[in-house]
């Protein structure tokens, strides 16, 4: 949880990160309180959620920002241990947000579901009730 604070303190603080930091992107509105909401949704892991970097990349469909990588579109991607992709389509509960911090949390745990076979992916439901409840969509 500390090194999440911190890149949080850091992406407030401009974007001239030592050497040693992780990179800082772009931050939606209220999206350390969005983060945290998903999150505590999840079951409990060490791990930090991932950094965010928002896309609005063009795709195939022109109504829907996506996220172009080696070719491909995507709604979001999550790179183990490191980084989330996200599509930002406007709000946090259409994008693809509670959904790739799922895949986090469960690469956190030790496991993988690339598949979205397990029954916990309705979780991801929960948890964008959960933010449309608090007011952050
Ligand atoms: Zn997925």
């Amino acid at each position: 949880m500390r090194t999440f604070i911190v890149l949080l303190f850091l992406s407030g603080c401009g974007n001239y990160p030592g050497p040693l930091e992780a990179p800082t992107y772009e931050q939606k509105p209220r999206q350390a309180e969005a983060v945290a909401l998903v999150w505590g949704v999840y079951p409990m892991v060490q791990a930090s959620p991932p950094p965010i970097e928002w896309r609005e990349d063009r795709c195939g469909d022109k109504t829907k920002a996506g996220v172009r990588y080696r070719g491909e579109c995507y709604s979001g991607l999550y790179f183990p241990g490191g980084r989330a992709m996200i599509a930002w389509r406007g709000s946090y509960t259409v994008s693809a947000f509670a959904h790739e911090l799922l895949h986090a949390n469960q690469w956190g745990r030790g496991w993988e579901d690339p598949n979205h076979l397990s029954t916990e992916w309705g979780l991801v439901q929960e948890a964008n009730e959960l933010l449309v409840m608090m007011g952050i969509e």
